[in-house]
């Protein structure tokens, strides 16, 4: 007798929020204390190091590690 598998709880569902835009991060990776959305990751990835929205992003991102 095999038991149906929930492989995604209903009480798993909070309101997942990018920590950088504040968008929709359902598809996001987790990190520290939230979550980052497939846009802002993108974003991240092609910012210059000395670009002001770098400085941006790295100030965001450690607000995550110090709040987990
Ligand atoms: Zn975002």
């Amino acid at each position: 007798m095999a038991k149906p598998v929930r492989l995604v709880s209903s009480m798993d569902t909070p309101s997942r929020k990018c920590h950088i835009c504040q968008g929709d991060a359902l598809d996001g990776v987790r990190l520290a204390a939230g979550y980052i959305c497939p846009d802002c990751l993108r974003l991240i990835g092609g910012t210059q190091v000395g670009d002001t929205m770098y400085a941006y992003f790295v100030a965001r991102l450690k607000e995550l590690w110090q709040a987990g």
